[in-house]
């Protein structure tokens, strides 16, 4: 399999391992996959099996014992992933949310990529965070050799909790930054340096610059195996539907490219909080990021670039597979509370927002198919908004977030040019 440019006319192809190390395009465009395979003996199989005969149908220029190996490297003892009646619980990994179902694999695929490219160079992380991604990226890459990470989060958009783990973070190849802007100021900088050729040039000689961000192909293709999985342990025939709270489009264009592979999928229902910029794309076609910015109680989710969003646009002509709405705050806090009445459970405010709008859909439409709510993210890291909707209920947090507090802030810096902290870092 090999991967081109949504940018590129000419579709030059490039190996797995060269778009892992590049992240974004130089073009500015996102890796895609020249076709989609063909997966369909996923009944009955572990995790691992599944997410092995995933990324071997990608990673072509990984051996399977490589494959078979990191997986298990990332996974035997941390595996994120775990269904819950009709919630697929994707937080159990190292930072107890959804993205260290492809960060704890990430470094393994990253530095073999580098050897099989034979480069001689330490790889710079860059990552622009809305909370989740930098934690799961710094536990994922510290003190990984030839790896340094440097991430930036919007230093009013991230939640305390959020916060605290990323600069309390022990590795001595991790740098973070708080940047005085919302998380699109910050992912727009970060992709101004990949697209810098000179910029990056300064540093050739001893660095060579990726990204940890769901532009990467690393990211997308690891997640595409708890769709399957989810499909297996359900135990259905039928087709199923999946609730995916959404921001970057990165969790649910996994559940696409699932679709294209041949997991019969009935709908993915897209839920976005207030910044509904992709909840008013589906419903008229038209992606409009001009508008005021909102900050929610699901701050992982307050984008209005949507990055993989590109990958999407560039494979479809229709959108059928898909349906949209949003959740606003005062429902998202309605909706941790309903859940916790009705069934004992408790959500995040991110989960909240899916299970809103699959309640709404449900309402709308009566589809009885079996939807699967995706669950991005621990309730112990929105302390704050599970106390609003339901007072004292949480007890023990788990491991990855206790006592937060009592730990050293290791990284108190803040930035308003990435630039110039990327210079500085470096040298
Ligand atoms: C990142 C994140 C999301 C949004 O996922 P995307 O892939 O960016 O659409 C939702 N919930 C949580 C908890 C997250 O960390």
């Amino acid at each position: 399999m090999e991967y081109f440019s949504t940018r590129d006319p000419d579709k030059n192809k490039i190996s797995a391992s060269k778009a892992i190390i590049t992240g974004l395009a130089p073009d500015g465009g996102l890796y895609v996959p020249q076709s989609f395979p063909s997966f369909s003996d996923f009944k009955g199989r572990s995790y691992e099996e599944i997410a092995f005969e995933v990324l071997r149908l990608y990673l072509s220029d990984f051996s399977d014992e490589e494959l078979k190996d990191y997986l298990h490297l990332a996974y035997h003892d941390r595996l994120p992933v775990r269904l819950h009646g009709n919630y697929l619980e994707l937080y159990h990994g190292l930072t107890s949310a959804f993205k260290d179902v492809a960060l704890q694999l990430y470094p393994h695929l990253l530095t073999a990529s580098l050897r099989k490219n034979n480069i001689d160079k330490t790889a710079v992380v860059l990552v622009a965070t809305s909370g989740d991604t930098g934690s799961a990226a710094l536990a994922g890459l510290a003190d990984v050799p030839d790896t340094k990470a440097l991430i930036f989060y919007p230093i009013d958009g991230v939640s305390n909790f959020q916060k605290l783990q990323m600069t309390t973070q022990t590795g001595k190849n991790l740098s973070v930054y708080g940047i005085q802007s919302n998380f699109d100021e910050a992912q727009k900088q970060v992709k101004q340096v990949f697209t810098d050729e000179d910029f990056k040039a300064e540093f050739s000689d001893k660095y060579i610059f990726t990204s940890a961000n769901s532009i990467n192909l690393a990211r997308l293709l690891p997640q595409i195996a708890y769709y399957f999985y989810a499909y297996s342990q359900s135990e259905i025939n039928d087709k199923i539907n999946f609730a995916v709270p959404t921001g970057n489009f990165g969790n649910i264009l996994a559940g696409y490219y699932a679709a294209k592979m041949g997991l019969p999928i009935n709908k993915l229902i897209c839920a976005t909080n207030t910044n509904r910029v992709l909840d008013d794309f589906f419903k008229t076609g038209t992606y409009d990021t001009n508008r005021q910015f909102y900050k929610t109680l699901s701050p992982s989710m307050d984008v209005l670039v949507s990055s993989n969003l590109e990958r999407l646009t560039y494979d479809c002509a229709s959108y059928e597979l898909f349906v949209s709405d949003y959740a606003s705050d005062e429902e998202t806090l309605a909706t941790i509370k309903k859940v916790y009445e009705e069934e004992k459970y408790i959500i995040d405010p991110h989960t909240a927002v899916a299970k809103c709008v699959y309640d709404k859909y449900y309402d709308q439409t009566k589809d009885e198919t079996l939807t699967l709510i995706m669950a991005t993210a621990s309730p112990y890291k929105f302390p704050e908004t599970i106390r609003t909707a339901l007072g004292d209920v949480l007890k023990q947090a788990p491991t990855p977030l206790l006592d937060l507090d009592k730990k050293t802030v290791l990284h108190p810096g803040v930035t308003s040019d990435i630039r110039v902290t990327i210079k500085e870092v470096l040298s």
